[in-house]
């Protein structure tokens, strides 16, 4: 079918509505600031982020530290090697809601995970239960079913795996509550996501966080979707632990440092098991390659080894960003942007008869800024004709498309372009 007067009313109507609002966005300049791949309308900022325009110039200069400097560059470069991770905390603790003594930079984040899981899933006696969310990201479940295989447990007994009530996409808070009531003193850690990677919902972390406490478990979360995506308190909602990447929302570049979370009030337990290196050790005293390890206080403590200076500069530098911008101005610009997003699904669905159905939550306090649609009586086709008209999106069999409109860089009048060329593929398509 071909585009009729209808629908290129309806297009000339978004373009001009997302031209007005582009206008009015107090953050649109941050725009320039990224690096946007040319000819595209790029919605995987939640796979990963683009590439902070400063970025290139902070890893020039670490090079020419290293080249100038040689080891003397763990003191004498601008941005001093040996507390490199240091550099990162005050980014990251803005991001998730935390003391700086709570969070720190290290490893990647499936690491993070088993490393904090090591800490936090200490089954013992009748509590030897781990729960996470049905549909998890895999590596998050071969994480979780290789700790209950590291205790000599049997994931086919121990591991909890929650999922959505038969017809539903996402999970109801009260029945998360409910399971963690119902496993009681059998639950030795609760480990969900933060952002549903799959369904982008955003999860009730204070409510599921004392919902686990209330039966003496711990809880902690894999935050890959929500670090840098929705403002995140981690602290006052009293997480036990998290970890996420530094490669999606945060921008800090493929296979980046990624962030963990201790909160301060473990910081002092010397009961907590760790598995220890040496750059968890007391930093006064790091050098005096004493036999005893004596952990720093805090997150900093689990850390293993030197800090990897160079996949951690893009991030640094993506860092100043979301300081420079707050999370909640951000925050306010992605409900604007979503929420364009998702009436225009709605009136391209009706402006085609197709049936779009959106599986995150329509309730934007239960989402970020991913949007995961299916074209229903579409599969492969219609997403090659997007892709092919520029459109950097997600595609998951059967036909499910998850779009990302990353409010520090992507424009309302991305997504009115995103709604045109669907609305066209759609036609082409039946
Ligand atoms: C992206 C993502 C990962 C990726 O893990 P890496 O260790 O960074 O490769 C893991 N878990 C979740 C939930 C993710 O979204």
């Amino acid at each position: 079918m071909q585009s009729g007067p209808h629908n290129d009313l309806l297009n000339a109507d978004l373009l001009r509505q997302a031209r007005q609002l582009d206008n009015e966005d107090p953050l649109a300049s941050w725009r320039e600031q990224f690096h946007i791949p040319t000819g595209s309308y790029y919605f995987t900022g939640n796979s990963l982020g683009l590439q902070p325009v400063g970025a290139e110039q902070m890893i020039v200069e670490e090079l020419e530290d290293w080249r100038k400097f040689g080891v003397e560059g763990h003191f004498k470069s601008r941005r001093p090697w040996v507390n490199y991770h240091e550099q990162l905390t005050e980014g990251l603790a803005l991001i998730a809601g935390a003391q700086p003594s709570e969070v720190v930079a290290m490893n990647t984040l499936t690491v993070n995970l088993h490393l904090l899981l090591i800490s936090f899933f200490r089954p013992a006696g009748k509590r030897t239960q781990l729960m996470i969310e049905k549909g998890a990201f895999p590596s998050d479940r071969y994480a979780a079913l290789s700790q209950l295989q590291l205790h000599g447990l049997d994931p086919a007994v121990d591991l909890i795996e929650i999922a959505p009530r038969p017809g539903e996409h996402t999970l109801r808070t009260e029945d998360i509550e409910a399971r963690i009531a119902e496993a009681g003193d059998r639950l030795a850690c609760c480990a969900l996501s933060g952002v549903q990677y799959y369904t982008g919902q955003l999860f009730d972390m204070q409510r599921i966080t004392t919902a686990a406490h209330a039966v003496g478990a711990t809880c902690g979360f894999d935050l890959a979707h929500a670090a840098g995506n929705v403002p995140l308190q981690l602290h006052d909602w009293n997480v036990d632990f998290a970890c996420w990447c530094g490669y999606k929302y945060l921008n800090g570049g493929p296979g980046c440092a990624a962030g963990a979370f201790v909160h301060a009030r473990h910081h002092g337990d010397p009961e907590l098991l760790r598995l220890a290196g040496w750059w968890g050790h007391n930093a006064e005293r790091r050098f005096k390659m004493e036999p005893e390890f004596e952990p720093i206080a805090g997150a900093a403590g689990w850390q293993m080894s030197n800090a990897p200076v160079l996949n951690m500069t893009a991030l640094l530098a993506s860092l100043e960003t979301f300081k420079a911008v707050g999370m909640d101005a951000l925050r306010e610009k992605s409900l604007a942007l979503t929420g364009f997003l998702e009436r225009g699904l709605a009136q391209v669905a009706e402006a085609t008869g197709e049936h779009l159905e959106v599986l995150t939550p329509a309730d934007p306090t239960q989402r970020g800024c991913q949007l995961s649609v299916i074209a229903h009586g579409h599969g492969r086709r219609l997403f090659d004709h997007m892709t092919s008209k520029g459109v950097v999106a997600d595609w998951r069999e059967p036909a499910v498309i998850r779009l990302a409109p990353v409010p520090l860089y992507n424009s309302f009048e991305d997504v009115a372009h995103f709604l045109r060329i669907l609305e066209g593929g759609l036609r082409a398509d039946s």
